[in-house]
């Protein structure tokens, strides 16, 4: 299975994950053209997409649902909420399925389990994605790092995993007061502190990479973000950040 960072943070998040000729879409922060462009700029092998899955309604996960779903011919796949939150309904699509968080929902060749994340959107999903044996976690826009998200990510071989601020440069940056307290909120983002400390509670020997993801253009650097992770990894994995104007390199997972 191979992974595609498309675009990662607050401007846009979008995923690729391909395998065996299949290949879905998670999250849809991306215009047309630029999803496709930074399809080709990550290297991803072609392959045919087969279904989009939406992890919560805010724009910059849900604002080109409709148009990659019209563009590439498949379904959007999300919870009620977040179907409703990011007006889909009686848009021309090619179909809406939707799912409950704590189901497991087969598609072609990928097994996905979607999770509850604590977020301000009407019901959010974190994601597990498990295809040729392999596993990839995708958890970004949590506010805390549950149980059930520690549970739901163990054993996994790659992780997209939410690095949001740094809480110095959150607290004393430009951002206003009630803008600040949402993002610290227990609905909000993850911390750099925050995200190192559950990282290191499902470090395991197979893990091979951690892209630290969502990382705010404000209140983070790549660098801050990325010394954090690394003081988990300790070289055990490979950590990079996720761009939000380029796509990385795909990686297998
Ligand atoms: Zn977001
Ligand atoms: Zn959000």
């Amino acid at each position: 299975m191979n992974l595609a960072v498309l675009a990662s943070g607050s401007s846009g998040n979008a995923l690729a994950v391909q395998y065996r000729g299949q290949m879905l879409f998670f999250d849809a922060g991306l215009s047309g053209k630029q999803h496709l462009l930074r399809l080709e700029s990550s290297g991803l092998p072609g392959a045919d997409p087969i279904g989009l899955f939406l992890s919560h309604e805010h724009g910059d996960h849900s604002r080109a649902a409709g148009i990659l779903a019209r563009k590439w011919e498949i379904p959007v796949f999300g919870t009620e909420g977040t179907i409703q939150g990011s007006k889909l309904i009686g848009k021309k699509l090619h179909g809406i399925e939707y799912f409950s968080n704590g189901d497991t929902v087969q598609i072609g060749h990928f097994t996905v389990q979607p999770w509850t994340i604590s977020h301000d959107a009407r019901d959010p999903s974190g994601f597990t994605v498990t295809a040729g044996g392999r596993k990839l976690g995708i958890a970004t826009d949590m506010g805390v790092f549950s149980p059930l998200v520690q549970t739901m990510l163990q054993g996994c071989h790659g992780l997209v995993f939410e690095f949001n601020h740094d809480i110095d440069m959150l607290w004393n940056g430009s951002y206003p007061w009630p803008l600040k307290q949402r993002i610290a909120s227990g609905e909000g983002h993850l911390s750099n502190d925050a995200a190192a400390e559950a990282l290191a509670s499902i470090v395991h020997g197979e893990l091979r990479f951690c892209v630290a993801a969502h990382l705010s253009e404000e209140n983070n650097t790549a660098e801050l973000a990325l010394k954090t992770a690394e003081q988990v990894s300790e070289g055990r994995f490979r950590v990079l950040a996720g761009k939000p104007y380029q796509a990385l390199p795909f990686f297998e997972v």
